[in-house]
């Protein structure tokens, strides 16, 4: 599996640059995001670097539905047992600041955190 040059979330998925873990397999990695806009907040990644969702194709579906399976019962594990809410940001006008796709899940009581986005 090629680490991308420079690739923050390929430093995390090989343990250059620490991270709070949820989870790992072989074909992904979740952990804590680095300043939360929930209460619970992590992301689910691939391991193999894939700029973003605009850049995917059939090569990626069986990880992306991997990944989108596995956010409830991730979701549940780290206490959002009442709802969560999961968002991909694509490209400059979608927000994307790391250009290595990723997944948020965002939980917790429900308070006014609803009406930020990462
Ligand atoms: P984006 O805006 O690209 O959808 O979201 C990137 C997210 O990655 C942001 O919520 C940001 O807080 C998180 N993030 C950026 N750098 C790091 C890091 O080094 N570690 C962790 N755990 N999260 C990070
Ligand atoms: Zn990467």
């Amino acid at each position: 599996m090629k680490a991308h040059d420079n690739c923050i979330f390929c430093k995390i998925v090989a343990g250059q640059i620490p991270s709070r873990k949820v989870y790992e397999d072989d074909d992904m990695l979740a952990f804590h995001d680095i300043h939360p806009k929930a209460p619970v907040h992590f992301l689910i990644i691939p391991k193999a670097h894939v700029d973003s969702l605009d850049a995917c194709g059939p090569e990626q579906g069986d990880v992306l539905a991997k990944m989108l399976l596995k956010a409830p019962q991730l979701a549940r594990e780290t206490g959002c047992g009442n709802g969560f809410r999961t968002v991909i940001n694509t490209g400059p006008d979608g927000g994307q600041e790391v250009y290595h796709l990723h997944l948020h899940v965002m939980g917790g009581p429900r308070t006014e955190w609803k009406a930020a986005l990462p």
